[in-house]
């Protein structure tokens, strides 16, 4: 990688935690990476440089026919002061994944993550520092070749940048609210691309989205089929906690990934495996005595099984997850005239807040890993020097 880099008195403000700046989404740091790809010379070499605009020819394949992949990760300050991403690894598999879907060119997975790495290295202490914070890191890929036709893009360009987001404040969350998708908005259906991270997914979803917004709700509830199964909710995975019909065993369930129409979320995949390690029958003594032990499903699961559940009042917890949204509770599912309103508590303070214990202690387990607290396999610790 080559660097030209802006001297320190060149770069911007480093807004605090609070800062609403952080709420535009349009406070980057001082710096991007950018590397080329051309079909007869393949990678050159990557740049690390201040951020800023970039140039296309008005026939760029993505302009066109939306020849585009990202990935969403974040990269922590520790406790202990050190910089970590979360199972980085995933994102780079998941993004050749996603790049294959969409023609985009294949690429050395370990040298992504050693440019990431290198990156993050040079902007976290000036743009990371205060211990128990993130920063959002957005790895894209588009096809910036001219091509007219429709054609594999004869020329790729790479690029990351670092975001400054909102951080969480720590207070109870109020929960989140979701609108099921009327039929006539499909997200993704079999030998679609839904399980890819393709800019293809999203811009045709935002119109649901507006919608949802509309609605009261923050988010759209993806819903499939005629018999309306349950997906993902906005650009996040979702579970749903409740007791079995037939038993008293309380199950977690979420969507599987065999028919490709959700995405392969790193933050689901951590919380199956985490709840399956800790809180099963067997293990969640050890860990969690006050709760009822988990049964933990990925199958296909549809809105009117929720809607049962509620009315038999079986219901126990939802939640959403994601890199960007972390693990949200749900306070409110609305499908067409019925409202399904989780149970809410008053916290000391006076704050109203869902009543969602699963979901609390998963993602308290998820920090502790992300910020150093409990050494863990799933985090990439980044050498600052
Ligand atoms: C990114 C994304 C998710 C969450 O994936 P994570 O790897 O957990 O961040 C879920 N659904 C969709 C549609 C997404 O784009």
């Amino acid at each position: 990688m080559t660097f030209s880099l802006l001297p320190e008195s060149e770069q911007g403000a480093v807004p605090s935690l609070y800062d609403p700046a952080r709420m535009s989404q349009r406070a980057m740091t001082a710096h991007m990476v950018q590397a080329v790809w051309r079909t007869e010379t393949g990678w050159e070499a990557p740049e690390m440089m201040p951020y800023g605009r970039i140039s296309l020819e008005p026939t760029a394949s993505v302009l066109h026919y939306a020849t585009e992949s990202f990935e969403g990760m974040k990269v922590y300050r520790g406790y202990d002061k050190k910089l970590r991403l979360f199972r980085p690894w995933l994102n780079c598999q998941r993004l050749a994944k996603s790049n294959a879907r969409v023609c985009l060119p294949q690429f050395d997975q370990e040298s992504l993550l050693k440019i990431i790495a290198s990156y993050l290295a040079i902007e976290c202490p000036r743009w990371l520092p205060e211990p128990g914070s993130n920063l959002y890191v957005r790895p894209t890929m588009i096809g910036s070749g001219s091509a007219l036709g429709i054609q594999r893009p004869p020329e790729a360009l790479f690029f990351l940048f670092g975001a400054l987001f909102p951080q969480s404040t720590g207070k109870p969350s109020p929960g989140i609210k979701l609108l099921a998708s009327d039929p006539e908005h499909i997200r993704a259906w079999p030998g679609g691309f839904g399980s890819a991270k393709v800019g293809a997914s999203y811009g045709p979803a935002m119109v649901a989205q507006a919608k949802a917004r509309e609605n009261d709700c923050s988010q759209t509830l993806w819903l499939f089929g005629s018999n309306k199964l349950v997906t993902e909710a906005g650009a996040s995975n979702f579970f749903v906690v409740w007791r079995r019909k037939d038993s008293d065993v309380v199950e977690l369930v979420t969507s599987s990934l065999d028919t490709d129409i959700i995405l392969d979320g790193i933050t689901r995949r951590s919380i199956l495996e985490l709840a399956r390690a800790r809180l099963s029958a067997d293990s969640i003594e050890a860990n969690m005595p006050t709760l009822t032990p988990l049964e933990v499903h990925e199958r296909p699961f549809t809105i009117d099984e929720i809607l049962e559940a509620h009315a038999e009042r079986r219901l126990i917890e939802c939640f959403v997850s994601g890199t960007a949204m972390f693990v949200a509770p749900v306070s409110t599912i609305k499908y067409a005239d019925q409202i399904v309103a989780f149970p809410m508590t008053v916290t000391e303070d006076g704050q109203k807040t869902t009543v969602s214990k699963y979901a609390s202690i998963l993602k308290s387990w998820l920090e502790d890993i992300m910020y150093g607290r409990e050494n863990h396999e799933w985090a990439y610790v980044i050498d600052e020097k």
